[in-house]
């Protein structure tokens, strides 16, 4: 069995150890210690990374009591060596995961909420409750859960005696087989769990929710703690203050400058989309009426206007009435219509015509055309059906 150093001390960040054995693995070299302070992946938390001497730690897994520490290369067996966990990574998984058990032990006392799920990511925590809780409730959990960070609680991790354990309350998810580890912080939970935690609630520094969505009946929250929800407030705090000095709003003013601005661009929407029918409507009136076919370009109709303004061509020729609205670079986004020609029927022959592709019914066809503006006048002034 392996000693494990970091139940003894879950701040333990250099250690010296002997290597008891070294196999080979597909993946790198599986190094195993008398003793270790490297986490296995366990309880929701990943594994532990560092260093023994110089061979870099990318996996510690844990097997009948065994850790076995997955190396990019192999060390002597039987060698004193001083190992290192990368211990930035583990402080702010112990930040994440000791307020998990706060925000989920509030959750229970406050709502009587079971934590049904967790799952530590690299960008957020999430937490699975079985009741849905509105986002009002949780913030009275994430009140509560920071009222616990600010008491500076000690938070027990230890190995209850049977008879001891009979006669407590503490939350687990499932049947323990093994010898039953309790994590308590006095007032707020009591949690089955396998995982090195911080010694105190201050060291968490921050819970944050940021989301929440209904899920399988219940809750899924979404929060940050410590680092991760300092680094998250820094990022905002940028985009907000980018976003405030864009809008010339003070940076709590943000949400009503973006609301006028979305009534200024609908209402801006609706006066262009009068222009534009008004536009239509000139066009339309400018164009003398014909026995063949009509053909005009536009650079700014939008699709809807170009379709009214095909219509009221309609009514002034005989032949075929073709709008293309765009330009040579791009191409040409074309709508004909007309009165007399079955246009499904000679799509073919006016596409070949315009260089087109596309399709539509009898009375109109759209689609897209890659020829030059003189070509197609040109194609579309000769072209009888
Ligand atoms: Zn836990």
């Amino acid at each position: 069995m392996t000693e494990k150093l970091y139940y003894l001390d879950s701040h333990l960040q250099e250690f010296t150890a002997k290597v008891v054995d070294c196999e080979y693995d597909e993946r790198g070299f599986l190094i195993t210690l008398d003793k270790t302070a490297f986490f296995p992946e366990g309880g929701g938390q990943q594994p532990d990374t560092g260093y023994i001497g110089p061979a870099r730690v990318i996996d510690v897994q844990e097997k009948d009591g065994i850790i076995r520490h997955l190396c990019e290369e192999p060390l002597p067996m039987g060698i004193e060596i001083l190992c290192r966990i990368d211990w930035d990574v583990r402080f702010r998984r112990m930040q994440s995961h000791s307020g998990e058990h706060i925000v989920s032990g509030v959750a229970h006392r406050l709502y009587g909420c079971e934590n049904v799920g967790f799952h530590m990511g690299e960008d957020a925590i999430t937490i699975d409750l079985n009741i849905d809780l509105s986002w009002e409730q949780l913030k009275e959990v994430e009140r509560h859960a920071n009222l616990a960070i600010w008491s500076d609680l000690p938070v027990k991790a230890w190995l209850p005696s049977d008879e001891e354990l009979e006669h407590m309350y503490y939350r687990s998810k499932m049947e323990l087989k093994e010898r039953v580890r309790v994590v308590r912080i006095e007032g707020y939970d009591s949690c089955a769990c396998c995982a090195p935690h911080v010694n105190h609630t201050g060291e968490i520094g921050i819970i944050k929710l940021l989301d929440s969505q209904r899920h399988r009946g219940g809750t899924r929250i979404t929060m940050l703690c410590g680092q991760d929800a300092y680094w998250d407030y820094v990022r905002k705090q940028e985009s907000v203050t980018e976003i405030s000095q864009l809008l010339s709003a003070k940076r709590d003013e943000v949400a009503p400058a973006v609301q006028r601005i979305l009534k200024d661009q609908q209402a801006m929407r609706e006066k262009c989309d009068k222009l534009s029918m008004e536009l239509v409507r000139v066009k339309a009136e400018s164009v003398e009426k014909t026995d063949g076919n009509i053909c005009l370009f536009d650079s700014v109709l939008d699709e809807i206007a170009q379709r009214e303004l095909v219509n009221q061509l309609m009514e002034k020729c005989e032949g075929l009435a073709a709008v293309f609205c765009g330009n040579e670079e791009d191409g040409w986004r074309y709508i004909i219509g007309s009165k007399n020609i079955d246009l499904r029927a000679n799509s073919k022959a006016i596409n070949e015509a315009i260089e087109g592709r596309g399709g539509g019914s009898a009375q109109m066809i759209q689609g897209m055309s890659t020829g030059k503006k003189e070509a197609i006048e040109a194609s579309l002034k000769t072209l009888s059906l």
